[in-house]
């Protein structure tokens, strides 16, 4: 059973080629998961910027609402003035106009001060809603480069697929069980090179006889991690 360290290293090559590219094509979805997931968080954040400024306004429309009510009751109260036959009736009702006054005045600072807050809430609505934009256009543009990267990548992966029908071709018959069960289980890493004697697999030195069939390109497994073993290039 002897196979020449070229065929393998070979071998070892689309092995990490093909990984390599299965790995490219895994991230692709990755990376359009990590868009959606960032367009729905800025999405639930104007909704609640948006929902804010709602209850702001409407807050104004409340105040603005209570001080025409209470502009009006003033003015009922000065209406009243003239019909009143009391002095004391009389007193009761500028005491009441002036409690409504005072009471209109905070009423009109805090619609003021409200106007400036549902300025600031609309900045931010705008704010998110440009940062909604742009992520959502982020999102667009991965999906189509994902998209394109993967139909190159999906050719490359069968360009290689035959390449290692190929490569996998010279080895022998019996021996095919063995490296199917080390390929199955360690992917890409199924093959390592020895250098020195030392496994590049594991790092563990093996014996002087298997160096030596190594040299005679047979194939040969490391005792330790499993790996099949061949000789880098000199
Ligand atoms: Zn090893």
């Amino acid at each position: 059973m002897t196979v020449t360290a070229v065929a393998l290293r070979q071998l070892h090559r689309i092995h990490q080629q093909l990984a390599e590219l299965r790995d490219r094509l895994d991230r692709g979805p990755r990376k359009i998961r990590a868009c959606e997931a960032n367009v729905a968080k800025i999405s639930a954040e104007l909704d609640a910027a948006r929902e804010a400024t709602k209850q702001s306004k409407m807050a104004g429309d409340r105040k603005q609402l209570d001080l025409k009510t209470s502009e009006q009751k003033i003015v009922d109260y000065r209406t009243k003035l003239n019909t009143v036959s009391s002095n004391k009736e009389y007193q009761t009702l500028l005491e009441q106009i002036a409690a409504a006054e005072m009471a209109n005045s905070v009423l009109s600072d805090e619609i003021l001060e409200g106007f400036d807050k549902i300025d600031e809430f609309d900045t931010v609505d705008k704010n998110v809603e440009n940062r909604l934009q742009v992520t959502t256009e982020e999102l667009e543009k991965t999906r189509n480069a994902v998209q394109e990267e993967a139909v190159v990548i999906q050719s490359d992966i069968s360009r290689l697929e035959v390449e290692l029908v190929g490569s996998e071709a010279v080895l022998p018959a019996d021996f095919k069980v063995d490296y199917d069960r080390v390929v199955r289980n360690k992917g890409a890493d199924a093959l390592a090179t020895v250098e020195d004697g030392v496994c590049n697999g594991c790092g563990q030195q093996i014996t002087l006889n298997m160096q030596s069939e190594l040299q005679l390109s047979k194939l040969i497994f490391c005792k330790s991690c499993g790996c099949l073993l061949y000789l880098p290039e000199v």
